[in-house]
C-alpha cells in the first residue's frame, strides 16, 4: 500500500512540476514577442500618446514608451538637446576701440614716442629731422607721405614754435591728416530691394581672411543683425571647419560645400540662403591662392559674377597682414586689379610695429581702412577711425 501511494505521490509532483515550467516558458516567451510588437507600432504612429508632446525627437519618445524597462532613457538625451543657451554674446564697439587703443599703444608706440622725443628736442636740426624721416620710413609710412608730413612739420613748427605741448599737438594733427578722417569708413551691409547686403571677403591665405569673417559676423551679430556666412574657401578644409565653428558660437549659418567643391557655387548658395531667409548681410569667404594672376582673376570673378545673378556685392573686403609691409603693398594691388576693393581689413596690426602702412595702402588702393585685426581673440576687430588710431600711435 504504501509503495503505490509512493507512486502516486511521484506521479502528482511530476505532473505539478511540468505545469510550473510549462507556464513559465509560455509567459516569457509571450512577452519576449510583444516587446517588439509593441515597439514596431508606436514607430509607425509617431503620435499614440500624448505623454511627453513638448519632446521633438520622436525616437526617444519611442524608445521610452514600448517596454517599461526602457523609461529612464527618455531623461537622458535630453541634456544633449540644450546647444542653443550657450551662444555667445560678442563684445559691442565702444569697448572695442578701447581695446584698440590699448593694443596698439603696445606695439605701435616706438613710432609715437620715437616721433615726439625728436620733436621735442631743443634744436630741430638737418640731423633730427633725417632721424624723423627715418622713423616714419621703418613704420612703413612710405615714402612720399614721409616727405609731405616732414615738411609740413617743418613748415609748422617753424611758425607755431617746437615747445613739447606744441609739438605733440602739431604732429598729432598732421598724422590724422594723413590718415584721412575725412573716408568714408562704413561697412556697405544693407542689400536694397529685399535683397541682403553681401559682403565679400578677399586676400591671400595666411592674411587671417576666415578668422576675420568669423570675427565681422560677431560685430554683426552684436548688431542685432541676421546673418548667413558662406564657406567658398573650398580649397583649404580647415578653413570651412574653422568657419562652422565660428559660425556656431554665435548662432550663425554657415553655408557650405564639399571639400574641393565649386567655390563659386557655394557662394551662390550662401546667397541664396539668405535671400530665403530674409537675412540682412551675407558674409563670404573666399581662396587666396596666389599661385597665378590669371588663376586668382577667373575665380574670384566667377564668384562674383555668380552671387550677382541674385544680389549686387555690396562690400569687397581685401584682407592685408600688416606685419608684411611692402609684400602686403604687392598683393594689394593685384586684388584690387581683379576685383573692385571697396575697403581694407588690416589685420595683426598688435604683432607689427608698422601701423603706417596703413597711410600706404589707402593711398595706394584709394580705398579706406575700414577694420583692424588687434589680435587673436574673437572679438579682437574693431572699426578704424583716423582719431582712435592716431591718439594709440602717440600713446
Ligand atoms: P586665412 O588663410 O587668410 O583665412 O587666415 P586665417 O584666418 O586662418 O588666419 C591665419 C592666422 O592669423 C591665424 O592663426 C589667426 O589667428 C591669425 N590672425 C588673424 N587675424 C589676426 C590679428 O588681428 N592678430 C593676430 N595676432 N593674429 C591674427
Amino acid at each position: 500500500m504504501s509503495g503505490v501511494e509512493l507512486i502516486v505521490l511521484i506521479a502528482v509532483l511530476a505532473v505539478l512540476l511540468l505545469g510550473v515550467l510549462g507556464v513559465g516558458l509560455v509567459t516569457s516567451s509571450r512577452r519576449r514577442k510583444q516587446a517588439p510588437r509593441q515597439a514596431s507600432t508606436d514607430v509607425a504612429t509617431p503620435p499614440p500618446t500624448p505623454a511627453p508632446s513638448t519632446e521633438q525627437p520622436t525616437d526617444e519618445v519611442v524608445e521610452g514608451e514600448a517596454p517599461p524597462v526602457a523609461e529612464p532613457e527618455v531623461a537622458e538625451p535630453e541634456v544633449i538637446e540644450p546647444p542653443a543657451p550657450a551662444l555667445e554674446k560678442p563684445e559691442g564697439t565702444a569697448s572695442r576701440l578701447v581695446r584698440l587703443r590699448q593694443r596698439l599703444a603696445g606695439s605701435q608706440s616706438g613710432l609715437g614716442r620715437g616721433l615726439l622725443a625728436l620733436l621735442s628736442r631743443e634744436r630741430l636740426d638737418e640731423d633730427t629731422w633725417e632721424d624723423i624721416e627715418d622713423t616714419l620710413l621703418t613704420a612703413d609710412v612710405g615714402v612720399a607721405p614721409t616727405q609731405e608730413l616732414v615738411e609740413q612739420l617743418r613748415t609748422r613748427l617753424r611758425v607755431e614754435g617746437s615747445a613739447a605741448g606744441d609739438a605733440q599737438q602739431v604732429l598729432r594733427e598732421e598724422l590724422v591728416k594723413l590718415v584721412d578722417p575725412t573716408m568714408d569708413r562704413r561697412l556697405q551691409i544693407s542689400g536694397a530691394d529685399g535683397a541682403p547686403g553681401v559682403v565679400l571677403v578677399v586676400g591671400v591665405n595666411g592674411a587671417g581672411k576666415t578668422t576675420t569673417v568669423g570675427k565681422i559676423a560677431r560685430i554683426l551679430v552684436a548688431e542685432d543683425r541676421s546673418i548667413v556666412l558662406g564657406a567658398a574657401d573650398t580649397f583649404r578644409a580647415a578653413a570651412v571647419e574653422q568657419l562652422a565653428t565660428w559660425g556656431e558660437r554665435v548662432g550663425v549659418d554657415v553655408v557650405r560645400g564639399p571639400e574641393g567643391s565649386d567655390p563659386a557655387s557655394v557662394a551662390f548658395d550662401a546667397v541664396k540662403e539668405g535671400l530665403d531667409t530674409q537675412a540682412d548681410t551675407v558674409v563670404v569667404d573666399t581662396a587666396g591662392r596666389l599661385q597665378n594672376k590669371a588663376g586668382l582673376m577667373d575665380e574670384l570673378g566667377k564668384v562674383k559674377r555668380v552671387i550677382e545673378k541674385q544680389a549686387p556685392v555690396t562690400e569687397v573686403l581685401l584682407v592685408l597682414d600688416a606685419t608684411t609691409g611692402q609684400n602686403g603693398l604687392i598683393q594689394a594691388r593685384v586684388f584690387s586689379e581683379i576685383v573692385d576693393v571697396t575697403g581694407i581689413v588690416l589685420t595683426k596690426l598688435d604683432g607689427s610695429a608698422k601701423g603706417g602702412i596703413v597711410v600706404q595702402v589707402q593711398r595706394e588702393l584709394g580705398v579706406p581702412v575700414k577694420l583692424v585685426g588687434i589680435g587673436e581673440g574673437p572679438d579682437d576687430l574693431a572699426p578704424f577711425s583716423a582719431e582712435a588710431f592716431v591718439d594709440a600711435l602717440l600713446g
